[in-house]
């Protein structure tokens, strides 16, 4: 079978799905080249992502909140406490969500979830999504007027665009000759999800310690999901301990702050590493998600990227089909490139400087982050601006980050929206 489409999304993680869905609202057709959701034998991913208001949007504009809201928790506080052992211990704060004018920072989403709301929405009539399951894409060929996609099974497609959502290790990227920068941390995540006694009263809970973050994320009822990190041995042997030994290192860590530690849920290790793509499209790809970035679990940011990613390059295409220009020509990718650059690097720095700051143990690095912390509580308007810095990065949004972004969207792709402008 060899069929032609405006573009082919590769890769069925919550970034690819949600890209394919962006596309189809843009005006694109689309079809969603990727692996069965659940393939047998796979283990479940058992992570949760917490979402900050343009992802929701995002999600609600492509029609998957609804679907997705019942499974997810709202967050609407977050403490740090340091726990570092320090001599100079920074006060405990909490940011709430209310003092910055919002109902909530955000939601905290099972990745399981996620990725059923999103196909749930491919599936209805109107997405412009084709949904094509294979165990791979196994060639990517970009070409002068089309890119050329095989896969597994022999299947073959011809697009304008390739929207690259294969993950870190991407065929995509590799095809589109776009390299990479990579780094690695010593340290390692250990992602789970407990129930509790005492109410989390939805707040997140960042406990900051030499390794790096405990991290406890608010789920329905009294569960929370946890975010370890620590060094990767030492995040291997917490991983293999019987549940009631797990169960007691929780506890102890937690200082009883959600009482008395229940059921804990499958437990998975990820090692921590760091990449970003020199840009973000060439030779007809685009890259989105993790394809494009890699960065560690701290401070929630990796999805809201991926997410900016498929709602950026909606944007972008839909103004190349109301200009009658090529979706995946060069003008088309290096907007799309230009707009992405700033966002990501911006968030891999501070990720970074604020990880390297957690484990350092060097004094100086203590009080500097007692200090900082200190600063950020007891200065209003700087506060205020970090918070909704960290939320939301103040430069221009794409259309579907926005409330009513799939209409915004509508109008930008018309003909008509770009002669008046
Ligand atoms: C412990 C932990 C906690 C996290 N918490 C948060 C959080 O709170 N908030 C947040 O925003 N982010 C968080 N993240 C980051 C977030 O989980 C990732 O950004 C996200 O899962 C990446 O999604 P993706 O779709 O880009 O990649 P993936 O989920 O890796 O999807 C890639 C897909 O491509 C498919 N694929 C690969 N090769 C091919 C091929 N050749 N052909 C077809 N398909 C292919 C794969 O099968 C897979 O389905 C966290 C990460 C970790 C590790």
């Amino acid at each position: 079978m060899r069929r032609r489409v405006t573009a082919a999304v590769v890769g069925g993680g919550p970034a690819g799905i949600a890209t394919a869905l962006s596309l189809g609202r843009a005006g694109a057709d689309v079809v969603l080249a990727a692996p069965p959701h659940r393939t047998e034998g796979q283990a479940p991913d058992n992570r949760t992502a917490a979402l900050f208001a343009g992802s929701i949007e995002l999600l609600k504009n492509v029609g998957a909140w609804e679907t997705i809201a019942p499974q997810s928790a709202p967050i609407t506080g977050i403490r740090i406490i340091d726990d570092t052992g320090a001599l100079l211990r920074a006060p405990e704060v909490v940011f709430t969500a209310s003092e910055v004018g919002l109902d909530v920072f955000g939601w905290n989403v099972p990745n399981g979830a996620l990725v059923s709301g999103l196909l749930a929405a491919a599936a209805q009539p109107g997405s412009r999504v084709a949904l094509h399951a294979t165990q791979g894409v196994a060639t990517v060929t970009p070409g002068a007027e089309t890119i050329s996609l095989t896969t597994r099974e022999g299947d073959e497609f011809d697009a304008a665009l390739v929207a690259g959502a294969d993950g870190r290790n991407s065929l995509c990227r590799t095809a589109a000759g776009i390299e990479t920068r990579t780094w690695r941390y010593e340290q390692a995540a250990i992602a789970t999800s407990f129930h509790h006694t005492r109410p989390h009263r939805s707040i997140s809970t960042e406990f900051h310690r030499p390794a790096g973050p405990f991290t406890t994320v608010p789920l329905p009822g009294l569960r929370s999901s946890l975010v370890w990190v620590e060094r990767p041995d030492e995040a291997q042997r917490l991983a293999a301990l019987s549940e009631a030994d797990f169960r007691a290192i929780l506890e102890e860590r937690l200082q009883g702050l959600l009482g008395t530690v229940g059921e804990i849920g499958p437990r998975a290790v990820f090692p921590l590493s760091g990449l970003t793509a020199k840009r973000f499209g060439l030779n007809r790809v685009a890259l989105v998600g993790e394809a494009g970035h890699v960065i560690p679990p701290i401070g929630a940011q990796g999805l809201n990227l991926g997410f900016r990613d498929a709602a950026t390059l909606a944007d972008c295409v839909a103004d190349a089909l109301a200009q009658g220009r090529d979706p995946g020509g060069a003008a088309t990718l290096d907007a799309y490139s230009a707009r992405r650059k700033p966002d990501v690097s911006s968030r891999i720095t501070t990720i970074d400087v604020l990880n390297r700051s957690l484990i350092s143990d060097l004094v100086p690095v203590h009080l500097a982050r007692g200090l900082g912390i200190v600063a950020l509580k007891a200065l209003g308007p700087l506060r205020r601006f970090a918070i909704r810095e960290g939320l939301q990065p103040s430069r221009e949004l794409p259309a579907l980050l926005l409330p009513d972004g799939a209409r915004l969207l509508a109008q930008r792709a018309s003909p008509s929206h770009h002669s008046a402008a």
